[in-house]
């Protein structure tokens, strides 16, 4: 079940570096440090691609791997952890415990997940939704969703983008 949406707004990256700038403006706004953002859509529409320019513009200076295999890649920049998930192939609850991931989540910081439907069940409900959908021209059209106070501070950072 999702939770209830607060506020929804459409955006359009025409191409990657208005992905950049979208990261760049999330990156500035100080609820971003407690937040949980999700990132849907298929393989290819531009969820690590956002994930590695909302981590570069917030410091992060070494390699971004996309978390495909790990299922998670940790960050730490300053005093802020970040986790980066990739549920593609997350399948076993019982991995949920065993790796760690209700402590991650439980923990203060930054959480970025891609596949969220992989381990619903698991997850608590995002602060942020961001359903990328690629153009038959390589835009991308840009749903964003958000379903708390920290979520609509997000929204309104990525309008201003
Ligand atoms: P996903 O994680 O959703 O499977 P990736 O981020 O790995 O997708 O790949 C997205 C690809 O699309 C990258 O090669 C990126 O350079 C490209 N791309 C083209 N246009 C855009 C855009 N407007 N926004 C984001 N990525 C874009
Ligand atoms: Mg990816």
């Amino acid at each position: 079940m999702h939770p209830p949406i607060l506020e929804s707004r459409t955006f359009s990256w025409p191409d990657e570096a208005a992905c950049e700038r979208f990261a760049a403006a999330l990156a500035a706004e100080p609820a971003l440090r407690r937040a949980g953002i999700e990132l849907d859509g298929p393989l290819g529409a531009g969820k690590t691609t956002f994930v590695r320019h909302l981590l570069r513009a917030l410091g992060v200076s070494g390699r971004i791997k996309s978390p495909t295999y790990t299922v998670v890649e940790p960050y730490e920049v300053g005093d802020l952890a970040i986790s980066h998930f990739d549920f593609y192939r997350f399948s076993d609850p019982r991995e949920w415990e065993d790796a760690g991931f209700r402590e991650l989540f439980a923990a203060p910081g930054l959480k970025l997940s891609e596949w969220a439907d992989k381990a619903r069940a698991m997850l608590p409900p995002p602060d942020l939704r961001l359903a990328i959908e690629p153009q038959d021209d390589d835009s991308r059209r840009v749903t964003a969703q958000a379903g708390s106070v920290i979520g609509q501070a997000l929204l309104a950072a990525g309008a201003r983008a």
